[in-house]
């Protein structure tokens, strides 16, 4: 897998997840997830968990590629998604479904959390790579 560093406009979508996190309304949704398509519109939301039922929640990944896909763009250039925990912001690995997910719209920069540093990757790398965390 290779690792590249963020892009200021990488940065600006890892703030922008942040932010939105920290402004949800809806306080039992913890994740915010920030995509940049290949046209540079910006998209965002937030996870909906429902605790009845696991399968129908939807992941915070999925919530902005619908708001993209609304707007018709289909092409995502980078994503983030950023849990917020005890005042503390963690960048997520998007979940297998997620990485399924996001296959249909491009192959898109992931931005990870590394050892404690921000890197980004390629989806198609990391579909193999196991995130020790
Ligand atoms: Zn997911």
């Amino acid at each position: 897998m290779i690792l590249r560093r963020l892009s200021k406009k990488d940065i600006e979508l890892v703030d922008d997840a942040r932010l939105l996190i920290r402004r949800r309304r809806n306080r039992k949704s913890r994740v915010a997830a920030s995509l940049r398509t290949k046209s540079g519109s910006i998209w965002n939301g937030i996870n909906i968990e429902i605790r009845e039922c696991a399968p129908c929640s939807i992941c915070a990944e999925y919530a902005a590629i619908a708001k993209m896909f609304t707007d018709a763009d289909d092409e995502i250039e980078a994503i983030v998604a950023v849990s917020l925990k005890k005042g503390r912001y963690s960048v997520l690995p998007p979940c297998g479904k997620c990485r399924q997910f996001m296959s249909a719209f491009g192959n898109p920069y992931v931005i990870l959390e590394v050892k404690g540093k921000l890197k980004k990757a390629r989806l198609s790398d990391i579909t193999l790579f196991q995130y020790a965390g």
